[in-house]
């Protein structure tokens, strides 16, 4: 099949066409901001830069950097760019990492979100003729609202279920021929067990794709779910400070996200030294909307931690790719002295041992000494009642844990269904350290 674009000429674009768009476009913005926003006016004044040093995207390190405690810092209203007036939404982060911060959104705000979001799911094969179900969360949340306009715009039909009441998603998916399902992967994956326990198998259903995103999820993760589901599940990234999801989304490839660049300038850098990195290196995304009204972020560091790369895809877009972020560099846990990323245990707990995306780690500490537990929910595949072998299973993946992180983990073993499922963003680290 052929592949579609929901906007061909901006999705094919040269190169040197894009950034020619893109130093246009910044170059007005950096002017808006300069005249509309104080708090980035000073900032840019403390690093004695001006409108009149900024030429183009290759003046962008010059800017001064824009950070979640900046937003804190200028809440509610301190980057507002436009009068309240002008604006006709708000929007908030789901507070995964700390104090929730809020967004504005111009009309022109909303319709330009609503396209990133439209080629996101042209991308993943929706067309008009699609009945998609939208079981993220509606709110303040940027998930529901999001892909709902996006769906709007293609002019799908859209079901706006919401996240929540699993057996009802499937009875209306059944029912009403849900072809493509938008939620968070950890969701998807819960309502394919539901799906299965109801006595159901995919020929049940209609759904051809998933649009999946909001959280960090391995290509393990991905597989299980594509199966459970029997459809192609599809990456899609964002964050509310720039809009929303949408911002990078996943083609029939599906190795990276194509970032929408007419909008959102991505860099590089080191997020120790803030240094900006060559192509292909490993650090922090650092986005500059340049069309935003209401509410445009300057160098904004994501704290997301991937890799941007050109090389020519197969779905013909030119816009760059980011690798999934496989967690924030806040997400990173440090036991006992060792970097220790949750999704590094997802692949070792899927791909090795089957088990079901269903897990938690708890990290703690005993006088100076930190503790690290994985408790691992048996999945079908693993039962076996025998405690001989749930104690060899316990060791094995023990093992296996040590050998990629390089420290020691408790591993125990938990029954079926007693490890909470995730209707939104899942939860996998307590870290108790953090509470005292
Ligand atoms: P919060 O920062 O409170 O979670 P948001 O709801 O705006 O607020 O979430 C944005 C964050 O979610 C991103 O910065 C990123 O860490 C994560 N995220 C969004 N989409 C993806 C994705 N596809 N893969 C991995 N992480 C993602
Ligand atoms: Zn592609």
């Amino acid at each position: 099949m052929a592949e579609r674009y929901w906007n061909e000429h901006i999705e094919t674009m040269p190169r040197e066409e894009m950034e020619k768009l893109q130093s246009e476009r910044l170059v007005k913005q950096v002017k808006h901001v300069w005249d509309n926003v104080p708090y980035y006016r000073k900032k840019m004044e403390e690093k004695g830069v001006t409108p009149e040093d900024i030429h183009g995207i290759g003046d962008l390190s010059k800017l001064p950097f824009l950070s979640k405690a900046d937003l804190r810092d200028a809440y509610p209203y301190g980057l507002l760019a436009k009068p309240l007036s002008d604006c006709v939404r708000i929007q908030s982060t789901s507070g995964t990492t700390g104090k929730r911060v809020v967004a504005f959104y111009t009309q022109n705000d909303v319709d330009m979100w609503e396209d990133c979001v439209a080629r996101a799911i042209t991308a993943a094969g929706g067309t008009r003729d699609d009945v998609v179900q939208v079981a993220y969360g509606y709110g303040l949340f940027t998930g529901g609202a999001g892909l709902h306009g996006g769906s709007h715009k293609v002019g799908c039909l859209t079901l706006p279920m919401s996240s929540g009441n699993t057996e009802r998603q499937i009875q209306f998916m059944m029912d009403l021929g849900a072809t493509i399902l938008c939620c968070t992967p950890s969701y998807a994956a819960y309502i394919g067990e539901t799906l299965h326990e109801m006595g159901y198998t995919p020929d049940d259903i209609k759904l051809k794709a998933g649009i999946f995103g909001a959280e960090p999820w391995t290509e393990e993760m991905r597989r299980q779910i594509e199966q459970s589901l029997g459809i192609k599940a599809y990456d899609i990234y964002g964050l509310t400070e720039t809009s929303g999801p949408g911002v990078a989304f996943e083609c029939s490839e599906q190795s990276g996200m194509h970032i929408n660049e007419d909008n959102f300038i991505a860099e590089i850098i080191d997020p120790d030294t803030g240094e900006t990195l060559p192509e292909g290196s490993k650090g922090e995304l650092v986005f500059t909307s340049v069309t935003k009204e209401a509410f445009p972020l300057i160098r904004y560091r994501t704290r997301d931690i991937c890799v941007l790369t050109r090389e020519k895809c197969s779905c013909g877009r030119t816009l760059v790719k980011m690798t999934k972020p496989m967690g924030r560099s806040d997400d990173m846990l440090i036991i006992k002295g060792v970097n220790v990323f949750p999704s590094q245990i997802e692949t070792v707990l899927i791909k090795d041992f089957k088990a079901a995306p269903n897990y938690q780690i708890i990290v703690d500490r005993v006088g100076t000494t930190d503790t690290f537990e994985i408790k691992v929910e048996l999945s079908d595949d693993m039962f076996s009642d025998t405690i001989k072998d749930i104690s060899t299973l316990e060791k094995k993946i023990g093992a296996d844990i040590q050998q990629i992180l390089g420290i020691k983990a408790k591993i125990t073993l938990v029954e079926p269904k007693t490890i909470p499922r995730s209707e939104g963003k899942a939860v996998r680290v307590i870290d108790k350290r953090r509470l005292v």
